[in-house]
């Protein structure tokens, strides 16, 4: 069987893939395809929306199976041309791409079919959105009608930013005509998800749920991109949820498409927000996304070319699309530096060829020098990086390992792909109540009883934190009155000659994230002083203490007896103690008191930092990935 594929990015490189594995396939084509669809597969040098053009080369090559990636050409009737000319291509026709290419479109359809949405109404000038975004209340979405490569849609938080994104759209016209009427919806609050379904028309096959992230920068700031990673599955669907998602939103959806002449065949992609009131449709696409189908169809058991011809005859209700029950992905997407703007390309990418990490690398923006000998940059989405693993956190590794080992001159990607779930999972008692550890009903571990797993020890720790916190009055104890202080790192010296090692520890937990407390108490000169720094610590947010003790090596253990946290001792050499003094006096503590010996001088300094960056992860879900990152980076150094 020869089959083509349309399109030339990292999903279309990932269709290709799939494809290239069928026993049934004999030739994969890619149309315009890139330097790495070019390893598998013949490279068509026909623009993927030049319909016509493609629709003679597929019949004078007699391709036996198309398969669309891109939106555009759907939305230009490819499948509408391909089906006159007797060729089977996969994807929605040009009206039921209306679901994804016609956003006011499917907004009314959404609606006359009761399917869960949020609240929105159509606008035709700036005047009568702002009017509706009045009535509505900010923050409220406003959404250009039709295809704006991700750039249509923007959560305006007041009216000023509403009026720029209308004079943006409608009076300034940046998105061309997609822009000349908007949806003005009401905001929906919570975790957002995908779920994608194959679609003969009438039944239909939900893929894993996938996560995706579109904003360019950690945490999700900067602009709007087409996507800089993706996982799944998502965690947050579980199997109540993803039900709710099929019965409610995807079969609903493709009924309602056949109830009004437009049988929907191919992929259906619903973008979701699961809000309290469950989930509600955010908008449909009308095919794979994209870094959505890296994700997603390393996981797909099944042939993809039996799927394929499944909804083509339709017959995907007989048919059981089996997908991995033990495995997950990660991806991170390269992009070029300045992307989603303007970015240089033609740049050497260096290391596709010997990852070793195990990752899949799907090619996006790729193609060869004019020496044919050096891939190279062609746009702004380079490579997706695709880990396996066992869960998320394998997955997660092996993706970042793989992005790792490859590189190009400005190449930016983000690090935080997966990260929360991966901490959710680490610390689940924590995760659940979204603050301090004294927020928890933990299972505390009687004392002295062997504690098993990490996630045992947290609870563990976590009871005995919060009973030390609600003794102190800290905030955190209770809850219900001062918010909580950040969360910081006390460190103390005995006197100014301590400065230096001071100073080593905060900079190594302001490179962790973690702000510090600092404080130079003479236990000698001012024992009250250091009672009062100690006991208030807590109040400040400090989690963790680091002691200096210089010319008083009794300090750390003095402090530990006077606070719940944790200590951490540097010992250092001053003008009337030795360094082989200062350990011996940290040593020598009675049992039972809390306090840990990082070491000596400028790298105890360093490690007393390490491990109070290690005790706050444990501590909070957001910090743990950071952290386990960074303990990667040192192993790999
Ligand atoms: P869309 O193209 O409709 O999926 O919108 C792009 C992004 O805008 C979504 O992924 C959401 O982050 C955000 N968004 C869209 N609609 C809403 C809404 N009603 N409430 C909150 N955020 C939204």
């Amino acid at each position: 069987m020869k089959v083509l594929v349309v399109g030339g990015g990292a999903r279309e490189h990932a269709l290709a893939w799939k494809l290239f594995s069928s026993s049934a396939v004999r030739e994969v084509y890619c149309a315009p395809g890139n330097a790495g669809t070019a390893i598998i597969a013949h490279s068509v040098p026909v623009r993927h929306d030049d319909i016509p053009n493609l629709a003679d080369w597929a019949k004078t090559q007699r391709i036996d199976l198309t398969v669309v990636g891109p939106e555009g050409p759907l939305g230009l009737g490819i499948v509408d041309h391909f089906a006159a000319h007797g060729l089977v291509c996969i994807g929605p026709t040009r009206e039921a791409a209306e679901i994804e290419t016609s956003k006011v479109w499917a907004k009314a359809l959404i609606a006359r079919h009761g399917i869960p949405t949020g609240r929105a109404e159509v606008a035709e000038s700036p005047a009568a959105a702002l009017e509706l975004a009045r009535k509505l209340g900010y923050p409220v979405a406003i959404k250009a009608d039709g295809l704006a490569a991700g750039k249509g849609v923007v959560v305006a938080q007041d009216e000023s930013q509403a009026r720029g994104v209308l004079q943006d759209f409608m009076v300034d016209k940046t998105l061309g005509a997609a822009g000349a009427r908007v949806l003005v919806e009401e905001f929906l609050d919570g975790e957002e998800a995908s779920v994608l379904a194959f679609s003969d028309g009438r039944d239909l096959a939900v893929m894993p749920p996938a996560r995706d992230y579109k904003r360019v920068g950690d945490g999700d700031s900067g602009p709007n991109t087409g996507g800089m990673g993706a996982y799944a599955p998502a965690p947050s669907l579980d199997a109540r949820t993803l039900t709710e998602v099929r019965e409610r939103i995807l079969a609903p959806a493709i009924a309602a498409m056949a109830a009004e002449g437009r049988p929907f065949k191919g992929v259906l992609y619903a973008g979701l927000m699961l809000t309290a009131d469950g989930p509600k449709v955010l908008e449909f696409n009308c095919r794979f996304g994209d870094p959505e189908a890296q994700a997603i169809l390393p996981l797909l058991e099944s042939d993809l070319v039996e799927v394929l011809l499944a909804i083509d005859r339709g017959a995907l209700g007989a048919m059981r699309v089996e997908w991995s029950p033990t495995l997950a992905t990660c991806v991170v997407v390269a992009a070029s530096a300045g992307y989603p703007g303007k970015v240089k390309v033609g740049l050497p990418i260096r290391g596709l060829d010997s990852v070793e990490s195990g990752a899949i690398v799907f090619h996006g923006a790729t193609r060869r020098d004019r020496s044919g000998r050096n891939v190279v940059t062609s746009g702004g989405r380079v490579v997706s990086v695709v880990g396996r693993g066992r869960d998320l956190q394998q997955a997660r590794s092996q993706a970042y390992r793989g992005i790792g080992e490859i590189g190009f001159e400005g190449m930016q990607y983000r690090r935080d792909i997966g990260a929360e779930p991966v901490a959710a999972r680490l610390l689940p008692a924590l995760a659940a109540s979204g603050s301090p550890p004294a927020a928890v009903a933990p299972a505390a571990a009687p004392s002295g009883a062997v504690v098993e797993g990490p996630e045992a020890l947290v609870s563990s720790l976590s009871a005995s934190l919060s009973t030390a916190f609600a003794a102190l009055g800290a905030p955190g104890s209770g809850g219900e009155s001062a918010p909580p202080a950040a969360v910081t790192v006390g460190v103390i010296g005995a006197d100014a000659a301590d400065g230096a090692l001071v100073d080593i520890v905060r900079a190594a937990c302001a490179a962790g994230g973690v702000e510090c407390d600092l404080a130079t108490v003479s236990p000698y000169r001012a024992p009250e002083e250091l009672r009062r720094w100690a006991e208030g610590a807590p109040g400040r947010g400090a989690r963790v203490l680091v002691a200096i003790g210089g010319s008083a090596p009794h300090l750390p253990g003095l402090l530990a007896a006077m606070t719940p946290l944790p200590v951490i001792a540097v010992g250092t050499r001053s003008a009337n103690v030795s360094s082989a003094e200062a350990v011996a006096a940290l040593l020598a503590l009675p049992p039972g008191v809390a306090l840990a010996v990082a070491g000596l001088d400028e790298g105890g300094a360093r490690n007393a930092a390490a491990l109070a960056l290690a005790i706050l992860a444990l501590a909070d879900p957001a910090r743990t990935a950071r952290y386990l990152e960074a303990r990667a980076a040192v192993a790999r150094t």
